[in-house]
């Protein structure tokens, strides 16, 4: 079929209203007043103490869009970003979830029936996966949901996988359950011929993706490990709208979508390059081009660029689009706020959030950009200086650029070979890992969906350090 994102979209939220489903607005990307998480990261987040038992639900079946961002703790994929072409920083999660009233039964025939019938997608190029069991656990495999899914697809396609792909817990204690995850083969036919597709699955093959996860929430995980079956039984489901929207448009990329050309468009022609042509420019637009959604809908809902927590988050992914930019789409002026009003206008009606604040999001972003420019100015003239000096750029000194001026590797690479000088890049990687160890040892929150805090237990906000390098450096204590 062919479906705009915005009928894609549309389309979802009216299969689950019609089977009964109550459709509630997104959360903020930003979450406060919870030591434990820093930003939306899954559509389930604002319904967690209806599932830890604290809260009651108002409807037993809803369905949204969430705007998530996975830019922290267990879920960082802010490295992938730009690179691949399916890992988002700022991603919308479709999701529909019963609170102790449907179970497996329903939400695999629905998630089935939704792609199949609705979305039409081809029923050779879809895989499920099911849980396959844990002796440690005493876990058996999920019979059920194998049960249900013989039922509708092709028994070679279903396939076993682990606990850790197919086993959701929402951190050391509390609701856990098997999930179902419904993934994509995207190659062209003869590449499909020739490699089975079940190898692919989660191997991190760029047209081979998972598009959403079905968790069946049955246990409860003691503090002594052992679980427990929940009174009440819960769905979550989740399914990433972007690759969605490419699996249906039959493209290569996320990027190649009506979600994000529309924006790279506009950041090619201003730039004077076309995508599609160049692997690092492409590389810089997709960087841009994404990040301007994390960046924008964090200040939009309330998170400045700051120098801690998760406002430095928020700047230094602001810093790594302007670098990708100014590094090689030579956008040495203030750019990113530009493709501030587009976002506002595609988001229309969908989080209004957006085009409420469109203007003081856009003076923000103006502003972190100049000072960063600034920074990048500074960073270069010290760099001309060492470079009349010196006949290689030691490890050392292409640290510093990197730690306090928030220079890329790339970039002092690019400069000195301007001046034919060579870097030290062993030198460099060293310094780099000696900083992150310092860092991965002080790091001890934020690594699961929560820490789920045991009775009189509160978890305290010590301190922060490392402010102006490229590694916040948080340390947590228990109390
Ligand atoms: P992956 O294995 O591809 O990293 P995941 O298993 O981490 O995905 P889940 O936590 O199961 O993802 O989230 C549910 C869905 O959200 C995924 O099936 C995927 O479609 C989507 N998703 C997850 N992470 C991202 C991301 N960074 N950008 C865009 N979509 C994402
Ligand atoms: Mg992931
Ligand atoms: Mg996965
Ligand atoms: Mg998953």
């Amino acid at each position: 079929v062919s479906m705009t994102s915005r009928e894609i979209r549309e389309a979802f939220l009216a299969f689950f209203e019609d089977k009964g489903h109550q459709i509630v607005p997104s959360a903020p990307v930003v979450v406060k007043n919870d030591p434990t998480l820093m930003f939306t990261n899954a559509g389930m987040n604002q319904f967690k103490d209806i599932f830890l038992g604290d809260a009651r639900a108002t409807y037993p079946r809803v369905a949204d869009t969430q705007r998530c961002l996975r830019v922290s703790g267990k879920h960082n994929d802010l490295e992938e970003v730009g690179i691949d072409t399916y890992h988002h920083t700022l991603f919308e999660m479709l999701g529909n979830w019963s609170f102790g009233d449907y179970f497996k039964k329903e939400a695999i025939a629905w998630g089935w029936e939704l792609l199949t019938e609705v979305y039409k997608l081809d029923k050779d190029r879809l895989y499920v996966t099911v849980f396959e069991g844990d002796d440690v656990d005493g876990l058996p495999k999920d019979e059920e949901a194998y049960g249900f899914w013989k039922g509708l697809i092709a028994e070679e396609r279903i396939l076993l996988g682990n606990k850790k792909d197919n086993f959701w817990e929402m951190g050391d204690t509390g609701p856990c359950g098997p999930c179902s995850e419904i993934h994509v083969d995207c190659r062209p036919d003869a590449e499909r011929n020739a490699v089975d597709g079940s190898m692919l699955v989660n191997a991190d093959h760029p047209q081979v993706i998972e598009i959403w996860n079905l968790v069946f929430m049955q246990f409860n995980r003691q503090k002594d490990g052992s679980l427990k079956p929940l009174p009440a039984k819960h769905v979550d489901t989740g399914m990433g709208f972007e690759r969605l929207v490419r699996v249906i448009q039959g493209k290569a990329s996320n990027y190649d979508t009506d979600v994000f050309q529309p924006i790279i468009g506009f950041i090619a022609e201003k730039a004077g390059v076309r995508y599609g042509h160049d692997e690092q420019t492409d590389i810089a637009m997709r960087v841009m081009a994404d990040h301007i959604r994390a960046i924008s809908f964090a200040i939009a809902d309330g998170q400045l660029p700051s120098n801690n927590k998760a406002g430095y988050v928020i700047r230094r992914i602001l810093r790594r689009a302007v670098r990708y930019a100014y590094t090689f789409l030579q956008l040495k002026e203030p750019f990113l706020h530009k493709l501030v009003p587009l976002l506002a206008e595609q988001f229309k009606g969908v989080f209004n959030e957006l085009i409420a604040q469109q203007d003081f999001v856009q003076k923000v972003v103006l502003e972190e950009e100049q000072s960063f420019l600034r920074t990048l100015v500074t960073g270069v003239q010290r760099f001309e200086a060492y470079a009349a000096e010196h006949q290689t750029i030691a490890g050392e000194f292409a640290f510093e650029l990197y730690d306090t001026f928030g220079f890329p590797i790339d970039l002092t690479e690019l400069l000195a070979k301007e001046k034919t000088l060579n870097v030290d890049m062993v030198g460099f990687q060293q310094a780099l890992e000696t900083q992150k160890s310092r860092s991965r040892a002080a790091t001890a929150v934020d690594t699961d969906d929560w820490v789920v805090l045991q009775g009189t237990e509160t978890v305290d906000f010590v301190g922060y350090d490392g402010l102006e390098s490229e590694t916040e450096i948080i340390k947590y204590r228990k109390v």
